[in-house]
């Protein structure tokens, strides 16, 4: 059902105030479309801002990587977190190059992650987080066993203070400019798969499945 959230004083979007989305089913749509966020954070007065994976399950978004990374360690420790998730969806190309600019679907959350403890949860996340990436590939590949499990963390970050920004359409000129005589209009981009490369080392009979053949992103 879709819900409409309040943004805080902190996610209210302040420029192009129209763009800014704040249902819960909008952002969930661009949270599903997108392969990678990026992770913000500050660690010893440094902020850094870390290119990683991640899956949705319901209102929560999680992230995993090695037990060592400095970024789970540092966002177990309930410091405040902010993460994006960007769509490209085309260049804008206006009369003049002020007003040239780009269609994009973005979300942004804002929280304080927790460390996944529970066994049950954890395994959860892991295939929410596979899944994500490539629907069909869990129950395809070799389970986790203890010792990788062990060396991996599983951080959730509750999708709570969140918003969405999105841009669609045609360019927007100066009213004067729309006589000025060069192409405008919008080149859309799209992240399609290329055609899948076998391994060297496959087992004998086996080819690409359906769900990597036909790979495609949720819009
Ligand atoms: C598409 C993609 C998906 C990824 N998925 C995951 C994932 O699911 N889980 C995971 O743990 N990691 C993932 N990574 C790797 C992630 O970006 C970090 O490199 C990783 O978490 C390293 O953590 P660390 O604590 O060892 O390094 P840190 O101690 O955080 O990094 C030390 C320094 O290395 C540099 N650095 C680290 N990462 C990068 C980077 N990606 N690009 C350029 N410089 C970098 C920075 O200068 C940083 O300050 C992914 C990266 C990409 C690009």
């Amino acid at each position: 059902m879709s819900q409409t959230e309040m943004p805080t004083g902190r996610t209210r979007v302040v420029r192009e105030p129209h763009r800014g989305v704040y249902d819960r089913e909008t952002a969930n749509r661009i949270l599903d479309g997108g392969i990678i966020c990026h992770v913000g954070f500050v660690a010893e007065g440094q902020p850094y801002v870390i290119p990683t994976s991640y899956g949705r399950n319901g209102n929560n978004l999680y992230i995993h990587g090695s037990v060592a990374s400095r970024m789970l360690r540092q966002l177990k420790e309930s410091v405040p977190v902010c993460v994006t998730v960007t769509l490209l969806d085309g260049l804008v190309l206006a009369r003049s190059v002020f007003n040239h600019s780009m269609n994009y679907r973005s979300v942004v959350v804002l929280g304080k992650a927790s460390l996944v403890e529970d066994g049950r949860e954890k395994l959860e996340a892991l295939r929410a987080i596979a899944e994500h990436i490539i629907p069909g590939r869990w129950d395809d590949a070799r389970q986790p066993n203890e010792r990788e499990l062990k060396q991996t963390s599983v951080l959730k970050l509750p999708i709570e203070e969140f918003s969405a920004k999105v841009r669609i359409g045609p360019p927007i000129d100066d009213e004067e400019d729309y006589s000025f005589p060069t192409w405008a209009g919008v080149l859309p981009l799209e992240l399609r798969a290329g055609s899948p490369i076998d391994d060297e080392r496959l087992v004998a009979g086996q080819t690409a499945p359906g769900y990597v053949r036909k790979y495609a992103r949720a819009q």
